[in-house]
């Protein structure tokens, strides 16, 4: 597991800033963003500092496959029950203003604030 102490997705996970834990297994968190776009938008992320998807490989495969499998599974649970929006912004020009890799699921009645 990589951990950058700077990175505020990675003190999430450690417990250090608090978040509503959603989902969580041993690879995986789910919780609220801190700032939604819509009635239900929740950030999944891996435990382990990666920066985006362009610091991922084959070696990520199953991790990257379970965090799309939550996406359903978590906007059901959530009430988005007439589809959601999945979103990885990545590098500067991507919007990505946090660099651990997360996905944005967005759901709920519109309209939505942003997005
Ligand atoms: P990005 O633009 O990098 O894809 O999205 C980063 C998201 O993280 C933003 O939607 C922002 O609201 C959310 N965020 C930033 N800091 C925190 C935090 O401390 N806690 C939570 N729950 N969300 C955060
Ligand atoms: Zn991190």
């Amino acid at each position: 597991m990589k951990t950058d102490p700077d990175c505020i997705f990675c003190k999430i996970v450690a417990g250090q800033i608090p978040a509503r834990r959603i989902y969580e297994d041993d690879h995986l968190l789910a919780f609220p963003d801190i700032n939604p776009a819509a009635p239900v938008h929740l950030l999944v992320v891996p435990k382990t500092h990666l920066v985006n998807l362009d610091d991922t490989n084959t070696e990520h495969q199953t991790l990257l496959g379970n965090m799309l499998l939550l996406a359903p599974r978590l906007a059901r649970e959530r009430g988005a029950t007439n589809g959601y929006r999945v979103v990885v912004n990545n590098g500067a020009d991507g919007g990505q203003e946090v660099f651990h890799l997360h996905m944005h699921i967005l759901g709920g009645p519109r309209p939505w604030n942003r997005l």
